[in-house]
């Protein structure tokens, strides 16, 4: 049996496992996905040990994807990027970014076209600077918010965008077509707005990219008529493009969904 594990710290609540098991059972694939906590300074030996054992691959979750450009040789997006977010173990330690193809995959997926339209970031941070390469790539003007408006500057600077603060958001969102949150904030009931709904209309689509509950500002876009999509379609595309990557197989999109959403439920 081929073992796959995702690592991470915190970890315990990955989706992960849930999914990619459903797809290997799908697939009648002999392998099983584990999740386990490592922090940052075991990373290398993580690593080093998992391919040792022969595991078929791994996933990487915060705070590993950019530390982990010390132990595997990143290919594509993960050089371009500096994080990783899967690794893969045939005929040595390969280091690939499979967020910004997701997220793509999942703007598609709900019949948002990206190519020549304005798309406004919100974040700075790993997921962003994926999305941000991957968009900018099909052909999107880029423009990233940031509340350290520093780290917006540096990735503006990289897909040719234009970075700015959380302050300018006022002027940015309503100029915008595509809306996208790619920070953090939203994953708890008790996060502020990201952005001041009134902003919102019924011409914009809004992507939030956290998957564990409906954000306020999918609740003030949906509110507006906006066309709205969530995290979930990312996780699902991150997770396939990372199998089909491993095994050169296509995963089981609606058998991946219904296990995520299934599991959020319980949740
Ligand atoms: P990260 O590298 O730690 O970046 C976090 C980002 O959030 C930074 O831009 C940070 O701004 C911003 N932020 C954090 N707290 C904030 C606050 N209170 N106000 C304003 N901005 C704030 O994390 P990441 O890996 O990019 O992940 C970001 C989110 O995306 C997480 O919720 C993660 O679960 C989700 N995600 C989803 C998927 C999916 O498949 N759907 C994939 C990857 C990640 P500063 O730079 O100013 O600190």
């Amino acid at each position: 049996m081929k073992v796959y594990a995702v690592i991470g710290d915190p970890i315990e609540h990955s989706l992960s496992p849930t999914m990619q098991n459903a797809a290997f059972e799908s697939l009648g694939l002999d392998a099983c996905f584990h999740a386990f906590r490592v922090s940052t300074s075991k990373l290398k030996e993580a690593i080093l040990g998992a391919h040792a054992m022969g595991f078929g691959g791994l996933n990487l979750t915060i705070p590993l994807k950019e530390k982990a450009l010390q132990v595997v040789k990143p290919i594509g997006v993960a050089m371009v990027m500096g994080a990783v977010n899967t690794v893969d173990f045939q005929n040595g330690i390969w280091g690939y970014n499979t967020d910004g193809i997701g997220a793509l995959m999942a703007l598609e997926n709900a019949g948002i076209k990206v190519s020549g339209q304005r798309v406004l970031i919100i974040g700075a941070g790993g997921a962003a600077k994926a999305i941000a390469y991957q968009l900018a790539q099909e052909g999107a003007m880029v423009v990233i918010a940031n509340r350290k408006i520093d780290r917006a500057l540096d990735l503006a600077q990289l897909v040719n965008g234009r970075g700015l603060g959380l302050d300018e958001l006022d002027k940015f969102v309503p100029e915008s077509d595509l809306i996208i949150n790619a920070t953090s904030v939203g994953m708890s009931e008790d996060d502020l707005p990201l952005l001041d709904g009134r902003l919102l209309s019924g011409d914009h689509a809004v992507f939030d990219i956290i998957y564990n509950r409906e954000t306020q500002l999918l609740k003030d876009a949906g509110r507006v008529g906006a066309k709205t999509v969530d995290g979930v379609m990312m996780l699902v595309y991150q997770g396939s493009s990372a199998i089909k990557i491993w095994t050169g197989l296509d995963a089981p999109i609606e058998v991946m969904e219904r296990a995520v959403r299934e599991e959020l439920k319980k949740k």
